[in-house]
């Protein structure tokens, strides 16, 4: 039997959230060994130190969250996990918008807290 390719999953985390990151990719190491990650710059980094192994797009106030938005329009990534900073103002927030009607264009599965992100990597790792 031909084995399946790993999905796509892409982690982003404010500043404001990016402990909050950590320790959630930490409780899911296992989980998240089933998936090909990729993650904005800082983040990314953060999660290499966790243990996983990630490629890192560029930082998003720099582009970041505009590569990981083309790889789903793209059909590269499958699943996003983005822990905003909801009391942060961000330079970047077009960016993140766009991310975001991206995700939903495509119907691409988006968590922003991890209530449902633990719901996410679930679905994704049974489908
Ligand atoms: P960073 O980008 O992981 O490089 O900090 C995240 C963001 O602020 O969108």
């Amino acid at each position: 039997m031909k084995k399946q390719k790993k999905k796509t999953l892409a982690l982003i985390a404010h500043d404001g959230k990016k402990a909050l990151m950590v320790s959630f990719v930490r409780d899911h190491l296992e989980t998240f060994k089933n998936f090909t990650l990729v993650g904005t710059g800082n983040t990314g980094r953060l999660i290499q130190a966790a243990g996983l192994k990630v490629t890192r797009r560029l930082s998003g106030p720099l582009g970041g969250d505009a590569q990981i938005a083309a790889e789903v329009a793209t059909g590269k990534c499958q699943g996003v996990i983005f822990f905003r900073d909801p009391l942060g103002m961000h330079p970047h927030d077009p960016d993140i918008s766009m991310l975001m009607r991206i995700c939903d264009v495509h119907n691409v599965p988006l968590a922003t807290n991890p209530a449902t992100a633990e719901l996410l990597i679930t679905g994704l790792s049974h489908d």
